[in-house]
């Protein structure tokens, strides 16, 4: 890569941090969706070690500091989120309990066996499901819970357009009785499986959206990066608008046993 592709390279990373990084969530879920997760946890004691992978800005892990003991460390590759996580973990006084940190989920900090807990709300597909389970297993204590979402097929078969499109974004996305026996396989006892429901999207996700694009869109008139990313977002938001019947996130929640 020469000096030029790396500069215009840079600067569509930045762009795209700073896009999400003016919205609550980087992905779809609620607080509501957090905490139903959350129901089907019964490990945790103030001595709790949690981790929650790929926390953005910590949408998520603010709803579950409140709502658990223990430890939290946030986890995310960006720092500009990680700036953006503790400054509102500090807002919210709850600085001493939770931390965010920048890393790779491919190579976490974490000691074998020293988690109670693994959390990842839409970010495992960036390791794969599969590779994610199999490599974060490590880290927990037998007993310990992973919690999940990951974009799932809700039938057999789907009209060409959103199959293609997964396809080429992220071909590991499966049905969900295969994302569950890959769950078992990868040495977990599956204990909940259940579908975000819609509003976790559009008013979650998207909506939020529409605000942001048009100040981008105003900000970087003319940069053909610029149009281009926000033109996907658009149609990525428009493909679920339209196909949300055969696609969609669900939690997956289970317990590490020994293989
Ligand atoms: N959990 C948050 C963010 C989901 S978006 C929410 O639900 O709102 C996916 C997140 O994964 C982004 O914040 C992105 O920066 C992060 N990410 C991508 N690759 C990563 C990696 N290799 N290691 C850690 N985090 C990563």
């Amino acid at each position: 890569m020469n000096n030029e592709n790396n500069t215009i390279h840079e600067f569509e990373f930045n762009l795209i941090c700073e896009y999400f990084a003016n919205m609550k969530r980087q992905g779809p879920g609620s607080p509501e969706v957090t905490l139903q997760a959350l129901n089907f946890i019964d490990n945790l004691t103030s001595q709790s070690l949690i981790a929650d992978i790929g926390c953005g800005t910590g949408g998520q892990t603010m709803v579950l500091a409140q709502y658990t003991p223990g430890q939290i460390t946030g986890l995310d590759l960006f720092p500009v989120f990680i700036n953006i996580f503790n400054h509102n973990a500090t807002q919210l006084g709850l600085q001493n309990r939770i931390k965010g940190i920048v890393g790779s989920m491919d190579n976490l900090p974490f000691r074998e066996k020293e988690l109670d807990l693994i959390w990842s709300e839409g970010a495992i597909y960036n390791i794969g499901f599969e590779r994610g389970l199999n490599e974060w297993r490590k880290y927990l204590k037998t007993g310990g819970y992973i919690a999940v979402s990951e974009c799932s097929w809700f039938t057999k078969e789907r009209p060409a357009e959103i199959h293609n499109f997964w396809m080429e974004n992220y071909p590991e996305i499966d049905t969900i009785p295969n994302k569950i026996s890959q769950i078992q396989k990868a040495g977990y006892i599956p204990v909940a499986t259940f579908m975000l429901p819609e509003n976790c999207w559009t008013e979650q996700y998207y909506a939020p959206q529409i605000t942001v694009q048009k100040t981008f869109l105003k900000k970087y008139a003319g940069n053909k990066a610029a149009k281009e990313f926000i033109a996907l977002q658009r149609y990525e938001a428009e493909l679920y608008r339209q196909y949300k019947e055969f696609y969609g996130y669900v939690f997956f929640i289970a317990k590490k046993t020994e293989l």
